[in-house]
């Protein structure tokens, strides 16, 4: 199973052929899923005792398997945060899974974990974090959100005796990312919901913080606020929310996993004002830094912090803390010990392009929201449910129901033409389903969006 043979050199070249093909793509299948019986009933058992050998079996993720799954950078896949790695990461991404590397200790991974940090460095400018801020990239942004709260939580703890038998409770506003109420379940703190979809504004913060109970208010540890909300692009009052926790002494995460790679484009910088005062920020390399999955990233105002908080003890780990003490440890900043160097294919295609190459892509995504927004307002039977914002896009077809959206988004998908799904949008006291774009993906064409919209016709 080790060894190498004329059968393995063979493949590995037919699967180099598949992988070139495949990265040099750029209008590919957008491929459906199926259900498992379905693909059990083409497949068959490919599991067995003397294995059914590599040509059959990858004959079988070609013509079958592969199909069922959707080609997330299809230009016309603007569902969800789409994504489109750029050719050089996900090359380099082979490099990463052939060079065998522990990215855990620099004991092990100095080589790789260097080439992360480089990349990291960058990240960290985009911030205007003070100096000494550094971070380590992560499976993703739940991961991210999951590392900071659990640090945020045990910096809390630490202050007093008291915190230590607390319950603590953050605040964070109902346009937040699922993952943030998911993991403050797994770290086993309450959530208060600022009740507000759009921009969470420091005034509403500080009246949700005054009409706490004394003892809610000792429990509160700290305020999540958004750059970039998943659902429409929505960035949070972030200086104000900065303030208040300065003055509150609460610990400020800004969750940016989505809106992070905007940080890149100086369109909208400006939008983000306040996020170098964070404690703690996540932004997702896989999102809209065009790096292949997964890779996700979270970045501290102080990394020993995050260290106190994650650094794993065992008596067989001791050996990394002597001889990788000179370098960095990303294992001690994060959830995961035994990790893959997930940033080295963002460090070789940020190497091989230069960041101005980052600057344009994200930008026209940017305008690619701006594009579809004028489509939007041109087209009689379509309007803007709220102006585009980053590169998220929510517009209404004219007398649609709910039903009617979830029929047009499975009929694109089952014809191969597009994903774009419904989302809802919350105003007042109702939710109104409505359709959205999120724009990543720089080879989307403005015809691409002419024929979505026409098709709603
Ligand atoms: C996507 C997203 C997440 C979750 O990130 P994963 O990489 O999917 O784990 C968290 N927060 C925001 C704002 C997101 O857009």
């Amino acid at each position: 199973m080790h060894k190498i043979d004329i059968e393995l050199v063979e493949m590995t070249m037919d699967v180099m052929k598949y992988a070139i093909n495949r990265i040099s793509k750029t209008d590919p299948e957008i491929g459906i899923p199926r259900r498992a019986e379905d693909l059990k009933a083409l497949v068959g058992e490919t599991i067995t005792p003397k294995g059914i050998g590599g040509e059959v079996a990858f004959g079988l993720w070609k013509e079958h398997l592969m199909k069922a799954n959707v080609s997330i950078d299809h230009p016309r896949h603007l569902a969800f945060v789409p994504a489109a790695p750029t050719r050089a990461a996900i090359m380099f991404d082979l490099v990463t899974s052939a060079s065998s590397i522990h990215g855990a200790y620099w004991m092990e991974g100095a080589g790789g974990i260097f080439c992360e940090n480089e990349a990291m460095k960058w990240i960290v400018s985009l911030t205007g974090l003070p100096e000494g801020a550094f971070g380590v990239f992560t499976s993703g942004g739940t991961a991210a959100n999951l590392s900071a709260i659990v640090t945020a939580r045990e910096y809390w703890r630490s202050l007093n005796d008291q915190n230590k038998v607390e319950k603590g409770i953050i605040i964070t506003s109902i346009g937040a990312h699922s993952s943030v109420k998911a993991m403050a379940k797994v770290v086993d703190v309450d959530v208060l919901l600022v009740d507000t979809e759009d921009k969470m504004e420091a005034s509403t913060l500080q009246q949700t913080i005054d009409g706490l109970t004394e003892h809610q208010r000792r429990r509160l540890f700290a305020v999540v606020g958004t750059g970039g909300t998943t659902n429409a692009g929505i960035i949070d009052d972030l200086s104000g929310i900065a303030t208040i926790c300065e003055n509150e002494h609460l610990w400020f995460h800004i969750d940016a996993a989505y809106g992070g790679g905007a940080l890149a484009a100086d369109s909208v910088r400006h939008l983000f004002k306040g996020i170098e005062r964070a404690d703690s920020i996540t932004i997702d390399p896989h999102k809209w830094m065009f790096s292949p999955y997964d890779c996700g990233a979270v970045i501290y105002k102080q990394p020993e912090l995050a260290k106190k908080a994650h650094s794993q003890q065992g008596s067989y780990l001791d050996i990394f803390k002597d001889e990788g003490a000179h370098g960095f440890n990303p294992t001690d900043y994060q959830i995961q010990l035994t990790r893959r160097v997930r940033g080295l294919p963002l460090w070789f295609s940020l190497s091989m392009h230069g960041t101005d190459r980052y600057k344009e892509a994200v930008e026209r995504g940017l305008e690619l929201a701006q594009i579809a927004g004028k489509l939007i307002e041109e087209r009689p039977f379509v309007e803007l449910v709220r102006e585009p914002s980053l590169s998220c896009v929510l517009y209404r077809r004219i007398g649609w129901k709910p039903e009617d959206y979830t029929h047009w988004t499975y009929e694109n998908h089952r014809k191969g033409f597009a994903l774009v799904t419904p989302t809802k949008w919350k105003t007042g006291a109702s939710f109104e389903t409505v359709s959205r774009f999120c724009f990543i993906n720089p080879d989307t064409t403005e015809k691409d969006i002419e024929m979505i919209l026409d098709s709603m016709a």
